[in-house]
């Protein structure tokens, strides 16, 4: 059997919900329907999980969503017109509006597109739905409870009828609904596939794959055709938005590959990922990814390499201020500690620094912004001499300064720091060093 997650540019419009239905007609194996809500259908359009996030805003605010409701229900009653749907579309957005009046945080109203998105797909293709705050579980605490979802999705693994399942959330032991982080529905994919044993995870958006880097800085980049796991879970951790960086954890478990498959060209093999990539000639590097929004907390100090704990000390702080670290590229008497924006959003980064000062009393301690990360991913680097050089000088030869360089442990990717306004001119020079 095959597991099939569609995204919300598959879920949009009545056209792109028919072609959906077209692609599971094809093939008796996909019975397991995983679905996003409904996303953008044009550029500047928004998506429904964003005004569901701004429909729960708006009763924080007025203890009302009625404004942000009028758009979502037009959009759903308008889908079930279209596809001539003979379900009870009101009563369920009439339910929707009373449970984000009653919630006390944005996950339940964020859920909800999915949701309804399911009940909508679920009557197109006959297929059953299973609401996935039944069977994808989180603890009290939050964490999401691998073992115990995979026992509830196990039980489905025999059902041939066809299954349609909201992505993106689950309930916590007290009822309440959680989301994973945003693109989280890919996860879901990958909970289901594992699961029910699948056999292939197809997950269907509007690209053909995964390209070499994002095709919104390159034009018209270089497809992947084959990509390991690990490549996959660097490059979109990295940024490279085609799939959560979660989704490879349940699959891999098993074995089981990811096929990304574009809805509007289903014609077209898309990218494979998967453990086992021999018999396939894997290039230097397969994959350019980044983002912006980084932050950089530098140290110096003279014989700091012989100083026991000294490492220790620093995250230590960092610890008690509950902020993750994302890299730690050192040198024998610097620290370099790269922090994401999002994640020191709260912080008091004054008291961080003193905190570091009392702590180890740098030579010289500096914290600066709008940093973008580039990792350059790939496999093949390992036995490859000059790598790093050629990226190097493409960056060099493009007259962008590099701010921080860290060659990953895995000898799988090396990571460079740069000034965000030249993150675009790096993509492109790396790309066209390696692709040109
Ligand atoms: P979905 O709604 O189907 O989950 P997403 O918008 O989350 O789709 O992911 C697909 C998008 O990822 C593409 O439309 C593309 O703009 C973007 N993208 C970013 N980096 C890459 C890349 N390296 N290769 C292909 N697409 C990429
Ligand atoms: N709808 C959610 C989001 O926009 C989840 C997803 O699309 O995967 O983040
Ligand atoms: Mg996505």
């Amino acid at each position: 059997m095959k597991v099939c997650k569609f995204g919300g540019t598959s879920m949009a419009t009545t056209q792109s919900i028919l072609q959906v239905k077209s692609i599971i007609d094809r093939d008796p194996e996909r019975k397991f329907i995983v679905v996003s809500a409904p996303g953008k259908r044009f550029s500047n359009d928004v998506k429904i999980t964003d005004m569901l996030y701004a429909a729960y805003d708006e009763k924080v605010a007025f203890g009302t969503c009625k404004s942000s409701m009028k758009v979502i229900r037009e959009r759903f009653l308008g889908l079930c017109e279209e596809l001539g749907l003979d379900i009870d579309m009101n009563k369920y957005l009439d339910e929707v509006e009373e449970g984000i009046i009653n919630s006390t945080s944005s996950d339940y109203a964020a859920s909800r597109g999915e949701y309804l998105s399911a009940i909508v797909v679920s009557a197109v293709l006959g297929f059953k739905m299973i609401d996935a705050g039944d069977i994808i579980k989180f603890n009290n605490n939050g964490i999401f409870d691998a073992e115990l979802t995979n026992d509830l999705v196990k039980k489905y693994a025999d059902y041939t009828d066809g299954i349609v399942i909201p992505g993106f959330y689950g309930r916590m032991p007290d009822k309440t609904i959680k989301t994973f982080t945003r693109g989280g529905s890919d996860f879901t994919g990958a909970i289901i596939a594992r699961g029910i044993g699948a056999r292939i995870y197809e997950n269907w958006t509007d690209v053909n794959g995964f390209m070499v880097t994002d095709p919104r800085i390159v034009e018209n980049p270089k497809h992947i055709s084959v990509l390991s796991y690990e490549e996959l879970r660097e490059l979109s951790y990295m940024g490279a938005g085609v799939l959560h960086p979660d989704s490879i954890f349940p699959v891999q478990i098993d074995n089981i590959p990811i096929n990304i498959r574009n809805t509007f060209d289903p014609e077209n093999e898309g990218t494979m990922i998967m453990d086992n990539t021999a018999g396939y000639v894997l290039p230097v590097v397969t994959g350019i990814a980044g983002r912006k929004g980084n932050t950089t907390i530098l140290i110096k100090k003279a014989m700091m390499n012989g100083e026991l704990g000294f490492c220790r000390k620093v995250l230590t702080v960092l610890e008690r201020h509950g902020i993750s670290v994302e890299h730690i590229p050192t040198g024998i008497d610097t620290m370099g500690i790269v922090l994401s924006d999002a994640g020191l959003k709260n912080a008091d980064e004054e008291k961080i620094i003193s905190d570091i000062r009392g702590m180890v009393n740098p030579d010289f301690i500096k914290i600066s912004h709008s940093l973008a990360l580039i990792a350059v991913v790939g496999h093949g680097m390992v036995n490859q001499l000059g790598t790093a050089a050629k990226i190097f000088t493409a960056l060099y030869e493009a007259g962008v300064n590099i701010r921080m360089i860290d060659q990953g442990s895995s000898e799988l990717n090396i990571i460079v720091g740069v000034e965000e306004k030249d993150y675009n001119a790096s993509i492109k020079a790396i790309y066209n060093a390696f692709f040109g």
